[in-house]
């Protein structure tokens, strides 16, 4: 049987997945006594599904939702999305950072046994949203952790959590990184705690393009996460166009996932801003065929990695 993974709308084979968003935020509506400073709302039903219209007739399959529960997630919404578009879309357990939920928020407090139970359960039952009121279950797919570089207090606590949730199901982590900073630090910590690399996915790494570094990941088995594309301020051109082709010709094409990490709806083309979902077919795919990329490397860093890192082993 080959691999599948877990959608809000049911199981689907990673072969299913043409064109993927690997780090992407398709509804956020955070819980009250979040600080305005930490508040994104992207909560506006017609116009995300307008853009998931828009990303679906441009050939996109997947995308991989990556706001965990308490922080704004309504995995609901994710499967009424994804049913009523056809873009497939994934879920997360976990934790973000700290600043995006509210002061009493249980996460902070809870052991790493506590965390643990809930993230398998989340994964494994169904999201707490979704089974509130005896409703459907929408299961996650991947547990995140909020890294903003330092291992150490409550972060360290539900990097424990994620470990056991990972080795009991099979689920790969997903790393919220502060611009890839001291992403050293991640492997040694969760071989210690039994989780191996090829379950890690390290997102927004390409803000630190050192590339000895992102070889040295690559080669361990992290998947890497970039999406810097549609930001200018990231100078993209010197930094994730320069990453690319260097990793594929040292054979690590397998390593690296596309992402474009849209959380703010002024990135949103329905939402009057921009450069909107499909950035990812008008702008990135042309490019990876311009820097000569083949079309089965294309389709790794489009599809395939994403959706095997997704796909519990
Ligand atoms: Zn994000």
């Amino acid at each position: 049987m080959s691999a599948h993974i877990q959608t809000v709308t049911g199981s689907v084979p990673v072969e299913a997945i043409q064109l993927a968003d690997g780090h992407e935020h398709v509804w956020i509506n955070p819980a009250d006594g979040v600080s305005t400073e930490a508040r994104i709302e992207l909560n506006d039903y017609t116009r995300i599904c307008q853009e998931l219209v828009s990303f679906k007739t441009a050939g996109g399959t997947l995308l991989v939702d990556c706001q965990p529960g308490d922080a704004g997630r309504d995995s609901r919404q994710l499967r009424r999305l994804s049913a009523g578009t056809g873009v497939l879309i994934t879920a997360t357990t976990g934790a973000h950072q700290r600043k995006y939920y509210p002061p009493e928020s249980w996460q902070w407090r809870a052991d790493a046994d506590e965390a643990a139970r809930f993230f398998i359960s989340e994964l494994t039952e169904g999201t707490v949203e979704s089974l509130d009121e005896g409703g459907e279950p929408v299961r996650a797919a991947v547990i995140k952790i909020g890294y903003e570089g330092v291992i150490e207090g409550q972060t360290r606590v539900l990097m424990e959590a994620a470990a056991v949730a990972s080795q009991q199901t099979g689920a790969s982590i997903l790393f919220h990184t502060e611009a890839g900073r001291n992403i050293e630090a991640l492997i040694p910590f969760f071989e210690k705690h039994g989780v191996p690399p090829t379950r890690l996915y390290m997102c927004h790494v390409d803000k630190r393009p050192d590339i000895g570094l992102h070889r040295e990941l690559g080669r361990a088995g992290v998947l890497l996460g970039y999406d810097t594309f549609g930001r200018q301020k990231y100078d993209p051109d010197h930094n994730v166009w320069e990453l690319i082709p260097a990793l594929a010709a040292d054979g690590l094409a397998g390593a690296m996932a596309v992402c474009l990490d849209f959380a703010f709806p002024s990135m949103w083309k329905s939402f009057g801003g921009g450069p909107g979902l499909t950035y990812l077919q008008e702008e990135v795919l042309p490019r990876l065929a311009q820097i000569g990329l083949d079309a089965a490397i294309m389709k790794r860093l489009i599809a395939r990695n994403v959706a095997e890192r997704l796909a519990w082993t």
